[in-house]
Formats: C-alpha cells, sequence, structure tokens
C-alpha cells in the first residue's frame, strides 16, 4: 500500500511537472510571448469565431527593418535586446484580447479578433508610434507591417486550413509590399493594387 502511494506521488509529480512543460513550450524562449504554435492555434479558433458570430478579423504581421545590419553592427546580443524590447512594446499596446506573438526570427505577428480594416489600421499606427517614441539602445528601429481583414465562412472543417493559410498569406503580402515601397510603414492587403 505504501508502495502504491509512492507511485501515485510520483505520478503527481511527472503531471506537474508536464504541465509546467507544456506551459513553457507554448511562450518563445527570448521574448517570453507566445510562439508561432500557439498563434497558429488561436488563428485557427479566431477563424471559427469570426464565422460562428459574423465578426470581422484582422491580423497584422509585423518585421524589423534591415535588422540584419543591426546585428552585424552592434552584435547579436544587442540584436536579442532589440526584439525583447519590441515584444514588450507590443504586447503592451494589445487589448486583453489580442494575441501577440513572435512568428519567427525578427517577425512578429497579432491577432485582432472582432477588429475591421479600420481597427487594424488604428492599431498598426498606434504601433508604429510607440516604436518611434521608444528609447533603443543604439539606433532608432523602424518596422514594417502588413494587414488583412476577414469576415469568414467556414461550412466545412476542411476549409479553416485554407482560409487559415490563405490569410496569413494576405498579410504577408501586405507586409511585401510594405517592405518594397520604402520599409517604416503598413500597407492594408486591401490596398494593395492589383499587378
Ligand atoms: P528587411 O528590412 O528587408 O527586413 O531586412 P532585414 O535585414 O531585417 O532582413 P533579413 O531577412 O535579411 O535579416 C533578418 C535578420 O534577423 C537576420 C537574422 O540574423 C536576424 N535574426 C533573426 N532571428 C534573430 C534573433 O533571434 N536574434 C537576433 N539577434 N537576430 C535575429
Ligand atoms: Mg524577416
Ligand atoms: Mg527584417
Amino acid at each position: 500500500n505504501q508502495a502504491r502511494q509512492k507511485i501515485q506521488e510520483q505520478a503527481d509529480k511527472i503531471n506537474d511537472a508536464n504541465k509546467i512543460l507544456e506551459q513553457l513550450a507554448a511562450l518563445d524562449g527570448l521574448t517570453g510571448i507566445s510562439n508561432r504554435r500557439i498563434f497558429q492555434e488561436q488563428l485557427d479558433l479566431n477563424i471559427h469565431l469570426s464565422s460562428r458570430d459574423s465578426t470581422t478579423l484582422s491580423m497584422i504581421m509585423i518585421d524589423v527593418d534591415h535588422f540584419k545590419s543591426y546585428n552585424d553592427t552592434f552584435g547579436h546580443t544587442a540584436g536579442d535586446d532589440v526584439l525583447k524590447q519590441l515584444a514588450h512594446i507590443l504586447d503592451q499596446s494589445a487589448r486583453r484580447t489580442d494575441i501577440v506573438a513572435r512568428y519567427g526570427g525578427e517577425e512578429f505577428a497579432i491577432i485582432l479578433p472582432n477588429t475591421d480594416k479600420k481597427g487594424a489600421l488604428c492599431r498598426g499606427e498606434k504601433i508604429q508610434r510607440a516604436i518611434a517614441g521608444a528609447t533603443w539602445a543604439h539606433r532608432d528601429i523602424t518596422v514594417s507591417l502588413g494587414l488583412a481583414s476577414k469576415s469568414f465562412t467556414i461550412s466545412a472543417a476542411s476549409q479553416a486550413e485554407d482560409q487559415m493559410l490563405l490569410f496569413i498569406k494576405q498579410a504577408d503580402m501586405a507586409l511585401y509590399r510594405s517592405k518594397g515601397t520604402g520599409r517604416n510603414r503598413m500597407t492594408h492587403h486591401h490596398d494593395i493594387p492589383m499587378g
């Protein structure tokens, strides 16, 4: 009986440890904000909510301008500090219901539930103002933004993933346009001229 109790205690400990590991895996190690896995889970969830509640969902992709040169000039550790400070600024500018994530190396993404194009552009401006107003260690940091907004209609589960990938692609295309037209600016997918 005592042996059985010991085994149960060990099992409980392993369970607790696993829960902590699960939570850690949800967060980006450098910045402490959500990682890409959580971003994709939350985007999937919010696409379904947008469809169910007939609301518009927006997202913002953010990429640091000329970050390679920042690393090359001031070192990788200084670069890491910029990413941490940026994550903090984005987190501060977010609403409680927004999801702020590190999407990749020097790329961030924000999910804005129940937010239309106008609201998303407002948030993008707020982010740019906050970054322009911050004090940076070595030189001023600018970012380029890509925005997308959509009212989803999901009738089959299989549609959700395709629509998610398309939505991310639209924000990406808008970001690409911001880079191509000079950086330190934002573009909404709806405003990309047809080529
Ligand atoms: P652009 O304005 O076109 O975005 O130019 P860029 O230099 O920012 O873009 P590029 O893709 O050429 O370089 C991205 C750089 O980001 C290169 C890479 O070393 C750096 N980077 C990615 N992840 C990290 C990180 O975790 N820490 C640091 N310090 N640098 C990172
Ligand atoms: Mg990049
Ligand atoms: Mg970059």
